[in-house]
């Protein structure tokens, strides 16, 4: 019987270690840290071997196949020992798409892929279609394929899944956009992080689809250089497209095929130039799923924003909180600045993963009023915007931000939590950062 061995103890790798015992592998998994209880009690009912705080190199280096959870850096010595000897790695993703025969709907990008991902789940519900919503979101994706039916799912893939797909292909794949992130794993080259992402392109067939963002110049850029064999379908807010989702006036002009229909930006549930573009990435996908244009229409109107992300939070003396935690890199507060139509109070600040703050120094110069720091080192936030803003202030906890924005607030403004930086200095993650957030805006 062939052994597979699942390193990493969490949602991906519990998801995958359930499918390979239903396939009739003989598995086993390794964590080196401390597996969650949740997970345990899964792991047990399943009659799964593992392991726990540390890697028996013996029982992992006799693999046959190793399936990699996302949060392992191909640099991790481990992984380094398995490449040596031959044995291949792959990704949860790679492993349960082998056993699924359902179409594949998958988005890939730097931002706004969970917004994309659950905008299209719910326009394919809305549909009637039998569908999963799998990948980095909720249930994985290979535990649904181990316990499930379903005809459609849709994925939201990240680089670091996509690093171990090898044989995958979805029916429509979706970039986003690209802007860096993550550089750190990928020996800090941009190169490497947007061929990664490019993986999610490489089985695709010509009666495929390939959606992505031509307004992109870094997605365009490497598009240029390779082939993609699948119909492309490109959405812009710069253009006009004989196929595509493009801007006329105040409306999403979608064309598919022979077919062309509208959707008005006053109806969208989803608001901000950011969500023009996830909308229209969105609608393009839903079309070539075949869904109708009135269900799509009606889909785009009645969706419900998603927490963390630009999540209007309460009205307080004619102030409004937002609570934009999820936004941990420039380009995502650039959006969140972009589309606020109130002069802004802006909480911002965390762990640094290396951000260029120039090219915000525009917006916060004509929307920002002040500056709430929230983090442990904000030497960076002082420097690049000290000169552009009255006030500037540091703070350490959520409570204490949201009580020096609230004192710097006036009727008419919006405090805007949209950091720009991962939240580890001061919080266990963004949702926690969210949480607390939202929390301390209750409590005002
Ligand atoms: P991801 O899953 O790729 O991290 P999310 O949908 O969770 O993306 O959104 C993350 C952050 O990026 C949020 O602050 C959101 O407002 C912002 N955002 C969403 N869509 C886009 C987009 N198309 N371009 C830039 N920023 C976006």
């Amino acid at each position: 019987m062939a052994r597979i061995v699942i390193l990493g103890g969490a949602e991906s790798g519990v998801g995958a270690a359930v499918l390979a015992k239903v396939k009739g592998f003989e598995v086993f998994l390794s964590d080196s840290g401390k597996i969650k209880d949740e997970y345990l009690a899964t792991l047990k009912k399943w009659g799964i071997d593992y392991e726990e705080g540390g890697h028996s190199e013996d029982l992992i280096l006799s693999a046959d196949e190793v399936i990699k959870s996302p949060g392992i850096p191909s640099s991790a010595q481990i992984i380094r020992r398995l490449e040596e000897q031959g044995t291949k790695v792959i990704s949860e993703i790679e492993f349960a798409a082998r056993y699924d025969k359902a179409k594949k709907i998958c988005i890939t990008g730097s931002n706004g892929k969970t917004t994309t991902t659950s905008l299209l789940y719910y326009l394919l519900k809305q549909a009637g279609l039998n569908v999963g919503l799998g990948g980095n979101i909720g249930k994985s994706y290979a535990y649904q394929v181990a316990t499930e039916e379903h005809d459609y799912y849709v994925l939201e893939i990240s680089s670091f899944q996509l690093d171990g797909c090898y044989d995958f292909r979805p029916d429509i794949a979706i970039i986003t956009n690209i802007t860096p992130d993550h550089l750190d794993r990928y020996d800090h080259k941009l190169e490497n992080y947007v061929k990664a992402k490019f993986r999610i392109t490489r089985n695709l067939r010509p009666e495929d689809c390939f959606i992505f963002d031509s307004d992109d110049q870094i997605t365009i850029g490497h598009l240029d250089q390779i082939v993609v064999h699948a119909k492309q379908l490109p959405f812009t807010q710069k253009d006009t497209l004989s196929q595509g989702a493009y801007l006329k006036q105040d409306e999403i002009v979608v064309n598919y095929d022979q077919e062309q229909s509208t959707i008005c930006l006053k109806d969208l549930a989803l608001q901000g130039k950011h969500n023009i573009y996830n909308s229209m990435a969105a609608a393009l996908a839903a079309k070539a799923a075949g869904i109708s244009n009135s269900v799509i229409r009606e889909a785009l109107k009645s969706f419900q924003p998603i927490e963390h992300r630009l999540e209007p939070v309460r009205e307080l003396d004619g102030v409004l909180y937002i609570n934009d935690s999820k936004a941990t890199n420039v380009d995502s507060a650039w959006y969140a600045l972009d589309c606020q139509s109130r002069p802004i109070i802006w909480i911002v600040g965390g762990t640094d993963k290396g951000n260029d703050y120039s090219v915000l120094r525009e917006l916060v110069k004509d929307k920002v009023k002040a500056i709430v720091c929230l983090g442990v080192d904000n030497a960076k936030i002082h420097a690049a915007f000290e000169d552009l803003t009255k006030t500037i202030c540091d703070t350490t906890s959520a409570e204490e931000a949201v009580k020096r924005a609230r004192e710097l607030a006036e009727k008419g403004d919006v405090v805007l939590l949209s950091p720009c930086c991962a939240s580890f200095d001061l919080f266990k993650n963004y949702e926690d950062r969210g949480e607390q957030f939202k929390e301390a805006v209750r409590n005002l």
